[in-house]
């Protein structure tokens, strides 16, 4: 019987010197995937820190991920007075082969917990240190007790999350090809109910659904238990995706009122995948996907991806670092320039933010902006850049030119923020320039929201004497009978729509009409992501007559936008 155990012999083919290597890393999964321990790999050629684990409790880890070795000693990750215990490895490996230390590391709630660390030297053929491997152990976990008490939770009296854990690990070790689907379930809106009603109010809505999840009874033996907050968790025994979603529909219309109040949710579906993973990280990754889901108004269900945690993981060190970076001027004000098509001449230009980051170089703001919009700094941020762009137009200005107006992008956060007009005013006082040279880009999509309040916001703007376009026209539901009702004096035709609906000849007449239309109403049009001449003409002869595009030119820096306009 050929010898497939992993210890690699002089004898091995390569075949099985492959089959070994499989072994191992299955050995390896199975170990890092049950025994709550983080491993971690140092690389000290390429500089790079690995750490691979499944510790549920702390989402920063539960996770693959590599950072480069500054960012991660530079970061908050260890704790600061222990850095230096974490920095003699390196020398105690070149005298010893293995060391052992006790750090401590930071935990998704910001406090620090104490790890046991292993930390093995990795050597060349000239016995020089190359990288370190090992591995770390959570010393302040708790062991969870056995699950003896099936119906433990006192609110909603569905399983306790501990038997829920505990059961669904029992079945995943005893049956390895399961193929199964953990489903969370957010109660959209919960905290306002729980603010409007009160906690009386919001628990009985917790138990009603709870027991009409009971009594759906779609998937036999399915597990059922209250995760958090405002969240259910369902593990059945079904991967295949027409069925779930048959089980959300299900919910949706079982489920969509308690008394007056119209229940709606958000779904998070984690689908079985060939490998282990413990129930704890499944209602993670599950919790991750509903999460996605928040704040979009068309799109309630969303299907788990790695790519998701690994943009969580991303937010994270985003987080970490946004202020500081706001700070130290890591944030750049770009101008993308808007031409007057018949005279191939610059008549505006937009101020788009960039990131320089210290290592990963210029980001876009698609990264970032999303985020910050969900926490609020985007408030700082546009703030910041439009102070970027008064300060250039009264540079402009000094040095004799009659300045171009600059458009600025507000954030759907700042229009509805109580203090952005007074912002707006001080900054322009400030520099002494114009207002109707700052021009203020809003996005199509804040119509979704408030339409009486937005209305209101953007006629006292307007009032005040800014310039407002309608930023991504054609993107979402807008339509021109919408423009009427609304203070705008530009509309901006979405980069996507114009390239999409360009494609064809009836197409073609939808933007001839919707050009001719908002000039009859009185609007001026500004054509976005144009990138071919072709384009260009098209929309001059169909009455467009500015346009911003890669055709033109790319947002570039200030200095390089100076150079085109010929401010030098
Ligand atoms: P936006 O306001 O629609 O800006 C236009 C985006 O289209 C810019 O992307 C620009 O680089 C890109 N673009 C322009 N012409 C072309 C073209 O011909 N082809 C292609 N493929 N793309 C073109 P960018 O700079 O990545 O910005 C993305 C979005 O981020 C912006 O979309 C805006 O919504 C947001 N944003 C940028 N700066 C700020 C800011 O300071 N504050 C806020 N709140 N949002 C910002
Ligand atoms: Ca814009
Ligand atoms: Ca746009």
């Amino acid at each position: 019987m050929k010898n497939y155990d992993s210890c690699v012999t002089e004898n091995d083919n390569e075949e099985d010197l492959r089959h070994k290597l499989e072994t191992t890393l299955k050995k390896y999964d199975s170990v890092v995937n049950h025994a709550d321990i983080l491993v971690f790999e140092c690389s000290l050629i390429k500089k790079t820190v690995t750490i691979t684990s499944n510790l549920s409790n702390n989402l920063l880890f539960a996770a693959d991920f590599c950072i480069s070795l500054d960012e991660f000693i530079n970061s908050d990750i260890i704790d600061e007075k222990d850095k230096n215990i974490v920095l003699s490895v390196p020398e105690k490996l070149r005298v010893i082969k293995a060391t052992f230390a006790s750090i401590n590391v930071k935990n998704d709630n910001g406090e620090y917990v104490r790890f046991e660390a292993y930390f093995y030297g990795v050597y060349n053929d000239d016995g020089e240190l190359t990288d370190i491997v090992g591995s770390a152990k959570d010393c302040e976990k708790k062991t969870v007790p056995p699950c003896e008490d099936k119906e433990n939770d006192k609110l909603t009296g569905l399983l306790g999350n501990d038997c829920f854990y505990h059961n669904i690990d029992d079945i995943l070790r005893n049956e390895l090809d399961k193929r199964f689907s953990l489903i969370m379930i957010g109660v959209s809106g919960f905290n306002y109910i729980s603010q409007l009603y009160g906690a009386d109010f919001s628990d009985k809505v917790l138990r009603y659904i709870a027991f009409k999840l009971k009594k759906l009874e779609i998937f036999k033996d399915a597990l059922i238990t209250y995760f958090a907050n405002d969240s259910f968790a369902v593990f059945v025994d079904t991967d295949i995706d027409l069925e779930i979603l048959g089980f959300i529909e299900k919910i949706k219309q079982g489920i969509s009122m308690y008394r007056h109040i119209p229940l709606k949710y958000t779904f998070g579906i984690y689908k079985s995948e060939r490998k282990a993973v413990s129930a704890r990280v499944i209602c993670d990754c599950a919790n991750i996907a509903k999460e996605s889901v928040k704040g979009h108004h068309l799109n309630n269900a969303a299907f788990y991806s790695d790519g998701m945690r690994e943009r969580i993981i991303e937010d994270i060190n985003i987080e970490n670092e946004m202020e500081k970076a706001l700070s130290s001027g890591q944030f750049e004000m770009f101008l993308q320039p808007k031409y007057d098509i018949s005279e191939s001449r610059i008549v505006g230009a937009e101020a788009l933010v960039r990131w320089n980051h210290p290592y990963k170089g210029f980001i876009t703001p698609d990264t970032f902006i999303p985020l910050f919009e969900r926490n609020g700094f985007v408030i700082k941020l546009d703030t910041y850049i439009w102070e970027q762009a008064c300060k250039t137009i009264k540079r402009w200005h000094d040095m004799g030119y009659e300045p171009i107006p600059l458009s600025v992008n507000v954030s759907r956060v700042n229009v509805s923020n109580p203090y952005t007009m007074q912002t707006l005013n001080d900054l322009v006082e400030k520099y002494g320039i114009e207002k109707k040279n700052l021009e203020l880009e809003i996005t199509e999509t804040v119509y979704y929201d408030d339409q009486i309040s937005l209305i209101k916001v953007l006629s006292e703007l307007k009032s005040e004497g800014y310039t407002l376009l309608m930023d991504d026209f054609g993107s979402g539901f807008s339509s021109l009978n919408m423009l009427k009702n609304t203070p705008f004096d530009v509309l901006k035709i979405d980069r996507k729509f114009l390239n999409e609906t360009m494609m064809t000849e009836k197409g073609k007449k939808i933007i001839r009409h919707t050009i001719s239309l908002s000039n009859d109403i009185g609007l001026d049009i500004v054509a976005e992501g144009v990138e071919t001449k072709q384009q260009a003409d098209f929309l001059l002869e169909s009455g467009c007559h500015t346009a911003q595009g890669y055709y033109y030119s790319k947002p570039v820096d200030i200095s390089s936008f100076e150079k085109l306009i010929g401010y030098c």
